[in-house]
């Protein structure tokens, strides 16, 4: 139990009616494979305007399955941002792939177009061209998906969004998760994000084939064929997994899905309230694009100068002392032990590094209340001033 005096950096928001939900489900007679599966799919399908919509029991599995459905495995190459969770670059050697980075922009700390574009020409001429990209919409600021989507058709790679932050994101007046400007989306139900069922994801796409086949790896590759001689055949027909969502977090995921609009409407305020109150302290504050609104997931702020480090630990510590809990978004995925001994080092990725020594993402959530944003905001202020 936190204390009336602690402020975390998210909580999840679960009303009266998301408690019916669960328990109208729980009485009745399908706890998994049942129809609450089939509405939670067809809401969010016609929320974001994709034409296919897979449930799936966290955003990393959908990822995993995803990266198979586009024929990634042995000797293909997968390539995503540094600045992410590691779940974005797990998925590509889960299918025994080889993975690599593109470094990321120093405004946007998305992966960068421009480093993208260098990339890609070096590597048709060195035949080493990945077979797909998986960009990662920060924080919930969409990525330049149109500049990213050209580079892809120019050089025939597969799109995937790593949308975890980003479901209630626009981006040119679509929603994010329409796959306009990709092969498919994922979406994150895990309890910090945008919306909740527990753990849970999604997969959203247009292409009815990728579909087909998340749907199949999604229960152990088995397909059921209609077949009167035999009306209980199924078949197994390829190597899948059990990474189906129960009906209980998709009758959750529906119930929380109507609330997405005032949960970005009120992340948007809270974020606009810091803006005004953090402007001209030393501090680099999120940026705004013009062709495409946040879902706010987070509001990274960053320490900039050679001492960033210190202080933002500084930062983290002086929060913290008065109860306010921060986290770090994200610690680069190179960097870490696991893909240190598969040859990343520091320095492969210095964008992405530099930007990690100096972030730090306050309390952002739907029920943070204006005095406790207050308290965040006097902290900041004193030890940035
Ligand atoms: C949370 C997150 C994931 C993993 O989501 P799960 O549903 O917990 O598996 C993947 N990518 C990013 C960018 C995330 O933030």
């Amino acid at each position: 139990m936190r204390s009336a005096t602690s402020v975390p950096y998210t909580r999840q928001h679960i009303d009266e009616d998301d408690i019916a939900a669960v328990n109208r489900v729980l009485g009745s007679d399908w706890l998994t494979g049942g129809p609450a599966i089939n509405a939670f799919e067809n809401l969010a399908s016609s929320y974001c305007s994709a034409r296919h919509a897979v449930a799936m029991s966290s955003a990393s599995t959908a990822l995993h399955a995803v990266c198979l459905a586009l024929g990634v495995g042995p000797g293909d190459r997968v390539w995503t941002s540094p600045n992410s969770f590691v779940a974005s670059a797990d998925c590509a050697l889960q299918c025994g792939a080889l993975v690599d980075f593109v470094d990321i922009d120093p405004h946007t700390y998305n992966l960068s177009v421009s480093e993208l574009e260098r990339k890609l020409a070096f590597a048709e001429v060195s035949h080493t061209l990945p077979k797909v990209v998986i960009l990662v919409h920060f924080g919930g600021r969409p990525c330049d998906l149109a500049g990213i989507a050209a580079l892809a058709r120019r050089y025939g790679v597969a799109v995937v969004e790593d949308a975890s932050h980003a479901l209630g994101a626009t981006y040119r007046d679509s929603p994010i998760g329409s796959c306009v400007y990709s092969d498919a989306t994922v979406i994150s139900f895990h309890a910090t994000k945008s919306i909740t069922t527990g753990e849970g994801g999604m997969v959203l796409t247009n292409r009815a084939e990728v579909a087909g086949r998340v749907s199949l790896l999604r229960s152990h590759g088995i397909s059921r064929p209609s077949n009167e001689a035999e009306p209980w055949r199924y078949e197994k027909v390829e190597l899948g997994f059990n990474y189906r969502m129960t009906d209980m977090q998709a009758a959750l995921g529906t119930s929380q899905l109507a609330k997405l609009g005032k949960f970005v409407e009120r992340r948007t305020e809270l974020a606009q309230r810091y803006d005004r109150a953090l402007a001209g302290l030393s501090l680099q504050l999120p940026h705004r694009d013009a062709d495409s609104t946040s879902a706010w997931h987070l509001y990274p702020v960053q320490v900039l100068g050679e001492d960033r480090s210190e202080r933002r630990l500084m930062l983290f510590s002086a929060l913290l002392q008065h109860g306010v809990r921060s986290q770090v978004h994200f610690i680069p995925i190179h960097t870490q032990p696991y893909y240190r001994d598969r040859g990343f080092g520091a320095g492969d990725f210095p964008v992405a590094e530099r930007y990690y020594e100096g972030t730090l993402s306050l309390p952002l959530f739907y029920d943070l209340i204006e005095s406790d944003q207050d308290r965040v905001i006097e902290i900041v202020r004193a030890v940035r001033r």
